[in-house]
């Protein structure tokens, strides 16, 4: 598990602080009628503004400075033209900023206009299955009673839990080991330590598990085409409990 020193947790916690500033302003752009790239556009100028860099710009090619998947896309929607939002629909938002040379990574699933109860409904358990992991995030314990507890509640709601994407360790790199899944048993994973940072993404779907790779090589939607959510927080451990940055 990643181990910060004081003087890197500085940086990573600035980091932190940008990324929710973000997410923040960005829920306040979304209208229906405005394409996924002007909200990526509008977030990016923010990011810079504030004196951070959108980490995602680049990273192995994506071409957007967020992540801005709509309804039944998981994670990793390229910002689009074509994209357009309408009321009624759910867009997560992934955003990861980098200040000097240290990350921050956070993700909401925001709502445009009014929505479906049953969509209300996807968002709030995803976001209580954050809460529920971190309950169970403890130094000396096993990584997997997170994984377990965020499985665990969103199945007992009817939903389910995607398996090929992850959350992971952060700091000077976006991904660090180790992995967190938002599934397994309560044994698995390794033994939480102090000082590590973690970026906690439950990424839950209303239907099954099952997803697909779009063409563009990036999105990854569900395979039964319902909606999924998405909500993520960096969190830094310390023996006397879990500090969430990007809240
Ligand atoms: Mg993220």
């Amino acid at each position: 598990m990643n181990n910060l020193t004081p003087a890197e947790l500085v940086y990573v916690k600035k980091a932190c602080e940008i990324t929710r500033d973000a997410l923040n302003y960005c829920e306040k752009q979304i209208k229906p009628g405005m394409t996924t790239k002007q909200l990526d556009n509008l977030v990016e100028k923010f990011i810079i503004e504030s004196g951070g860099y959108p980490a995602s710009k680049g990273y192995e090619g994506f071409p957007g400075a967020t992540c801005m998947s709509v309804n039944d896309m998981v994670v990793h929607g390229i910002p689009s033209d074509e994209v357009v939002l309408k009321e009624g629909d759910i867009i997560s938002v992934d955003i990861v900023v980098r200040y000097k040379g240290y990350h921050g990574d956070a993700a909401r699933t925001f709502a445009v206009g009014k929505i479906s109860e049953d969509k209300q409904k996807l968002m709030d358990v995803t976001r209580e299955c954050f809460f529920e992991g971190v309950k169970n995030l403890k130094v000396g314990h096993r990584l997997g009673e997170l994984s377990h507890a965020i499985q665990t509640y969103a199945e007992s709601h009817g939903y389910s839990v995607v398996r090929e994407l992850v959350g992971h360790g952060i700091g000077k790199e976006m991904h660090e080991p180790p992995n967190v899944p938002n599934y397994g048993r309560v044994t698995d994973g390794p033994i939480v330590t102090e000082n590590a940072c973690l970026a906690i993404e439950p990424m839950i779907n209303m239907g099954k598990k099952e997803v697909w790779l779009v063409r563009d090589g990036w999105g990854v939607v569900t395979r039964d085409g319902k909606c999924s959510a998405h909500y993520e927080n960096t969190v830094h451990v310390t023996k006397d409990g879990i500090e969430i940055w990007t809240l």
